[in-house]
């Protein structure tokens, strides 16, 4: 099985039950601190409670949590995930003077 951000994204939206920027983008900055959070707590769980031993499924479970909120705010503003996600390669290449990887050529 696999899931195109596409599908995702009609997923999410389907799942979305707020209307308007303000309930919408409230919903998703909110949103996205908490799953945030509980993706924080696990790793300060994984390295400051001795004896804890990391669930990794359930790391992925707040990741993907984290990133539903992600898409929310994708989605509204009618970002590409691929755009996103090469701006990023180029702005950290130029910041730490890295070069620039093929898919940015
Ligand atoms: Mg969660």
């Amino acid at each position: 099985m696999t899931v195109t951000h596409e599908e995702y994204t009609a997923f999410v939206r389907s799942g979305l039950f707020t209307e308007g920027a303000k309930d919408t983008l409230s919903l998703a900055g909110l949103g996205l601190g908490g799953e945030s959070g509980e993706v924080q707590d696990l790793l300060k769980k994984y390295l400051f409670h001795p004896g804890y031993t990391l669930d990794v499924d359930e790391l992925g479970i707040e990741l993907g949590d984290v990133f539903w909120y992600f898409t929310v705010i994708l989605d509204y503003f009618n970002l590409d995930l691929e755009d996103v996600m090469m701006e990023n390669t180029r702005k950290l290449c130029d910041r730490h003077d890295r070069p620039h990887p093929d898919y940015l050529k």
